[in-house]
């Protein structure tokens, strides 16, 4: 396994990679791996023959008053991870090899990718202006450096999946986006690298914001359909500490609001346990 900070080296083995017709899988990460991103790996070793795995803080997806500074960097044991899963090259820049020096991260001075703004302006867009903006710029400079054919997505972050598959049909990028199911602890909570800032009590309920889903889930199986009364319920079944930013239901074809629920629809929630943000969701 090669790890890699460089574009101009990524390249080079890229190159090589074409010549030979490998198909190539890119797993975009911001690093702290953990079992959920283990799925996405695994699942890109299944489907192509080679395999990389960025690992990059993206600072123009933090807002001023976010956890950039403070999001868990843990190369060493990322890279252990990586090695053992079979992983052929870790793509680890600096930001000034992403963006430049010197640059000003704003569209000033550097060009972003801007999606769809029915898309953007909801959900985790609204309390985090400028962030899918953000994914979506590093997410095609990524594209673009490692050339692959198929890139790894997990549904955890789902309003992300979405808007980067509008992206790459609306721009006819030649890349095929595969989503992966959500890797959850035994108890429920769905894994995330920033669950390490929950203290004990913030993780106990936390586990209410994914009992809350499940409990929309097997309401529906029993032929309940109304949102209203699913939203009741989640609210009832949260711990009175989560601090809920929102709960909705969408069409995961259209992202229209719904207010029946059928197959195919999203239900995402994103809360507060303590400090720490929380986005969750299954899509029925
Ligand atoms: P992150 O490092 O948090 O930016 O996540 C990198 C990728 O891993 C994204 O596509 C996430 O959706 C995915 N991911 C994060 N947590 C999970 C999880 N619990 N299950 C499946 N995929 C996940």
């Amino acid at each position: 396994m090669l790890l890699l900070n460089k574009i101009d080296d990524v390249r080079k083995n890229i190159k090589d990679w074409k010549e030979e017709k490998y198909t190539i899988g890119l797993v975009p990460t911001m690093g702290a791996l953990h079992k959920g991103h283990a799925s996405l790996i695994k699942k890109a070793k299944e489907t192509c023959d080679k395999v990389i795995v960025s690992i990059f803080v993206n600072p123009i997806q933090f807002g001023p008053n976010e956890d950039y500074d403070k999001y868990p960097r843990t190369i060493e044991k990322d890279s252990e991870l990586c090695r053992e899963l079979g992983v052929d090259i870790i793509f680890a820049p600096a930001p000034e090899e992403m963006y430049g020096e010197n640059k000003k991260l704003s569209n000033n001075e550097f060009t972003f990718i801007y999606p769809a703004y029915n898309y953007v302006d909801c959900m985790c867009g609204k309390s985090r202006p400028g962030h899918f903006d953000g994914v979506a710029t590093v997410v095609m400079k990524l594209f673009n450096i490692t050339k692959a054919d198929y890139a790894f997505f997990g549904q955890k972050d789902a309003q992300q999946l979405f808007i980067l598959k509008q992206v790459v049909k609306d721009l006819n990028l030649d890349i095929n986006i595969i989503s992966c199911p959500i890797v959850r602890e035994t108890d429920g909570l769905a894994l995330s690298s920033r669950n390490t800032y929950l203290s004990e009590t913030e993780r106990k309920n936390a586990i209410t914001i994914s009992k809350a889903l499940f409990k929309i889930k097997e309401l529906y199986e029993t032929g309940i359909k109304d949102t209203n009364i699913m939203f009741d319920t989640a609210i009832s079944i949260l711990n009175k500490d989560i601090d809920l930013e929102y709960l909705e239901f969408r069409n995961f074809e259209t992202f229209e609001k719904v207010n029946e629920l059928k197959k195919n629809t999203l239900i995402a929630i994103a809360a507060k346990s303590g400090k720490t943000r929380l986005i969750d969701n299954i899509i029925l």
